[in-house]
This record gives structure tokens, C-alpha cells and sequence, in this order.
């Protein structure tokens, strides 16, 4: 007996109401607490026995419905915490059009090899990269990294395979860089202690002349560099790192030059960032995601390779069963498992295309520019109170400040920041700057008004009032 349904009205039925209340919270996004915690009565419900025997679809629709309150709230627009996109029900459309399909994008002559590279075309375009540039739609940014080093690193060993076999490949990154790049280097079996972390100046930027300095010690030790992590848009502030500068460097030092661009590179589309951004266009390779501020949903990012030969030489080795043709279904030039480490892989270009589509680069660039400008109003608001203070520069979209008390700063304003998520508020996150804990606010919200900054404020300001008189009485 196949698992297709043995009532398709009935099914259908049932899958019109999901998608009723799919509609009805998306619609309702900005309604109710940014965040809940799971009841007991809930993750006890769902710690049942394995179903031996099937579940109706209506009852079954009605346990969906029940999970839908307790996501992580980032669809809300008050949602400020880590670096978090709201996604948009453009998605929806291309996730029910996807999942009728079931299609395995590693390979094979079919429409998806069309629809991911027309995306990796168009984000060439949108990085300023050439025409011919490769890539792949990936999960996110973490596995953007593994990819586009794996290239790096596969190419730049080939290079010295004639040098000392011991010496080491190191790579460069500010200490500010994500720690998705040195889990890179551990899996790629380069050795996490390889990557050199770069001090930053006051700007949270990659010190440049502290990266001169540290390859040529490198070199001094026979050690072989082969590549500079550039951050364009620091998980903790925002901070664009000199990629001009780095750039040259990997210029006239034949390094390679990785951007972790995770939300900074999608600032490229707007007026605020363009100018900062500009050396993207010299990358060899890029890393960034969708589902940040591109607003799609989860998951989805995309790595970008400027020479097509050096990355397809990373990957692509298939043995006698993953042969292609030259016709028919195991035909076509664009294999992705010849691209990245996987061979089964959903068709996540689908939903990226299909968001692009619905929106055009225009209104995306509207909500990268309207955040940014969003951020500098923040700014504004806290250098305006005298209970607050800012605590680092605001090159982007993300604003770090504290509450100003007189004992007890970095736990209570831990408190503050926990206070307002479990009450529902807003939901900002904590990140320590130097020895400080700073409130951070990022905003990669298109549903973020200027009055929810206002509400946070307040709210901050309110729940600071409280904690310092506690304290004084
Ligand atoms: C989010 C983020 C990453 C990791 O990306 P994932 O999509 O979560 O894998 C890397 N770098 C920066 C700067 C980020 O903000």
C-alpha cells in the first residue's frame, strides 16, 4: 500500500486548513509576545512512543497548528537578537511548489540546475563578481566556508606540493571574524590553531599592519599562507574589515581572499555601504547568506567562487555510478555534487529564486537600507538618554549599548535583555565587548518600524529604572 492518501478530498481539505493557518500567523506576525517558551505540557506531549499506526490528517493538521506559537519569534518585528531574518510568505509559495516535486538538486538534467545557477548569475551580478563566477546554494553560511576553504585549500596545496611536506598552510582572520571559519579549518584538517587571529583596531576592523606583521612571521617559519578571511559585517558589530587593503595584500602576496559576508555583503545593495563594499568585486571567494537579509527563509546561503576550474577541482571526482550522459536524464553540464560535498540536496535555489522574483532587488534594497538607517536612529535614541550609553561605533545595522549602573553594569544588564524576551517585549541578545556586556541590537527585520525601537527603549529604560532602585533600597 503506497503513503499517498486514500482520500485525496479529505487531504485536500486538510492541507488548505494548514495552509489557512500558515496564512493566518504570517498575517498576525507582529501581534502577541516576539517569544514563548515551550509549555511542560507541550514537550511532554511530544515525547510520545513511536506511532506504529497512522494519524488523521485533520488531527494531524490540528498538532501542527499547536507547535506554531513556540518558534524562536524572528518572524516578529521587535525579534533583535544574534543575526536573525524574518523570512517572508513569498517562501510559502515556492515551499508547496518544492515539496510536490521532491527534488534532488545534486544532480541530474532537470529544472533545478537551471533555477540554482540562474541565482548564482544573479548574485555574481549583485556582488560585482565576473560573469562565469560558480556556486552553489547552500544551507548557510557555515557551509559556505567549508566549501569556498576547501577550494582555497586544495588549490594552494596543489601549488607548493613540492615544498616541505611538514610545513604548515595558516590563514588569516580578525579576532572578530565568526567561529564558523575555524571550524572550517579543523574539518578541512587544517588545524583550528592555523588560523591567526588578527587584532582590530577601535573600529572592531581587522588591524592591517598587524596582519603584515603576523605573515611575515609566518613566513620567517616556513609555515605557507595561502589565505585572508575578510568580515564584511562582524557578528558582534557590524565592523567591515579594510577588504581593499586585504585584497592588495592577497594581490601582491598570492594569497587567497575569502569574504565572510553572512548579512554585511547583501549592505552592498545599499546606498549606506555600497562605496565600503566595493572589494567584494576582488574576492576569490564569498560566502553569505539568504535567510539573514535577503529575508528568505530557512535555511539557505550561497557561496560564490570566482574561478569555476579551481572549485569544480575541489570536488569533482564521481565514480562509474554517478557518471553523466550525454542525453537524457543523467545528462546536463551542471552537476552541484561536483560543486560541494553533498550529493542529495533539496532545491533550496527554488524558494531564493522565487523570493527575487516576488520582490525584485529594489524593494530588498529598500529594507538593507531602511535597517541600516533603522540602526542610526537607535543610535541616536540611546545617545539622547542619559541612562544609557553606546559601546561601540555603528558601521551597519547592528547597535551595542548598556544601561548605565552604578554597580553590578554586566549582570544587570544581562537581566534587562532577559527580561525583555521572556515578557515578550522585544528580543535583543548579549554580546561582551572588551570586558563589557553590551545589549546588541541587529536589525535584519523588514517588518521593523522606527516606533518598535522606540518601544524597546522604553522598555529598557523602564526595566533599568527598576533594577537600579532595587538596588538603592
Ligand atoms: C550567521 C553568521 C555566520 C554563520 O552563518 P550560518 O548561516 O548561520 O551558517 C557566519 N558569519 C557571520 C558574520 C554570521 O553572522
Amino acid at each position: 500500500m503506497s503513503l499517498d492518501p486514500k482520500d485525496w478530498n479529505a487531504f485536500r481539505k486538510s492541507a488548505h486548513a494548514m495552509l489557512d493557518a500558515s496564512l493566518d500567523k504570517m498575517e498576525a506576525s507582529r501581534e502577541g509576545p516576539v517569544w514563548k517558551p515551550v509549555t511542560e505540557t507541550l514537550a511532554k506531549s511530544i515525547r510520545e512512543p513511536l506511532p506504529a499506526g497512522p494519524m488523521d490528517y485533520a488531527d494531524i493538521t490540528q498538532t501542527l497548528e499547536s507547535l506554531m506559537p513556540y518558534g524562536p519569534g524572528n518572524i516578529h518585528p521587535r525579534f533583535f537578537g544574534w543575526v536573525n531574518g524574518a523570512g517572508a510568505p513569498s517562501n510559502i509559495l515556492a515551499e508547496i511548489a518544492g515539496a510536490s516535486m521532491n527534488v534532488n538538486a545534486g544532480s541530474r538534467n532537470h529544472v533545478a540546475p537551471h533555477i540554482e545557477q540562474q541565482v548564482i548569475r544573479w548574485m555574481a551580478e549583485v556582488m560585482g563578481m565576473p560573469k562565469e563566477t560558480s556556486g552553489l546554494v547552500v544551507t548557510g553560511t557555515s557551509m559556505a566556508t567549508i566549501v569556498a576553504l576547501k577550494a582555497a585549500r586544495d588549490f594552494h596545496q596543489k601549488k607548493h606540493e613540492n615544498t616541505n611536506p611538514d610545513a604548515c598552510m595558516v590563514g588569516y582572520a580578525s579576532e572578530q571574524a565568526h567561529s564558523c571559519i575555524g571550524r572550517a579549518f579543523d574539518m578541512l584538517g587544517i588545524c583550528k590553531d592555523n588560523l591567526r587571529k588578527i587584532p582590530c583596531n577601535e573600529n572592531f576592523e581587522m588591524d592591517i599592519e598587524a596582519l603584515k606583521a603576523e605573515i611575515e612571521k609566518d613566513r620567517a617559519f616556513c609555515h605557507i599562507p595561502f589565505a585572508i578571511i575578510g568580515s564584511a559585517g562582524t557578528v558582534n558589530t557590524g565592523a567591515i574589515d579594510n577588504l581593499n587593503a586585504i585584497a592588495d595584500i592577497c594581490e601582491a602576496q598570492d594569497l587567497w581572499f575569502h569574504v565572510d559576508g553572512a548579512f554585511g555583503a547583501t549592505a552592498i545593495l545599499a546606498k549606506q555601504a555600497k562605496e565600503r563594499l566595493s572589494a567584494l568585486s576582488r574576492v576569490d571567494s564569498l560566502a553569505f547568506d539568504f535567510h539573514k537579509w535577503w529575508q528568505v527563509n530557512y535555511d539557505a546561503g550561497c557561496v560564490l567562487i570566482r574561478d569555476p576550474l579551481i572549485h569544480r577541482q575541489a570536488f569533482a571526482r564521481r565514480p562509474e555510478y554517478l557518471r553523466g550522459k550525454e542525453r537524457g536524464l543523467a545528462g546536463g553540464d551542471f552537476w552541484a555534487v561536483d560543486y560541494g560535498p553533498e550529493l542529495s540536496r533539496g532545491f533550496r535555489a527554488l524558494k531564493v529564486w522565487t523570493h527575487i522574483k516576488a520582490h525584485g532587488i529594489d524593494a530588498i534594497t529598500d529594507v538593507v537600507e531602511r535597517n541600516i538607517s533603522q540602526a542610526q536612529y537607535l543610535e541616536s535614541l540611546v545617545n539622547a538618554s542619559p541612562e544609557l550609553e553606546m559601546l561601540a561605533p555603528v558601521p551597519l545595522n547592528i547597535c551595542c549599548f548598556r544601561y548605565k549602573f552604578d554597580t553590578g553594569m554586566n549582570s544587570k544588564n544581562n537581566e534587562i535583555v532577559l527580561r525583555l524576551q521572556e515578557n515578550g517585549i522585544a528580543a535583543p541578545s548579549t554580546t561582551t565587548l572588551g570586558e563589557d556586556l553590551a545589549i546588541r541590537v541587529n536589525i535584519t527585520n523588514h517588518r521593523t518600524e522606527q516606533s518598535d525601537l522606540d518601544i524597546l527603549v522604553k522598555a529598557i529604560i523602564d526595566i533599568g529604572g527598576t533594577l537600579s532602585s532595587v538596588n538603592k533600597a
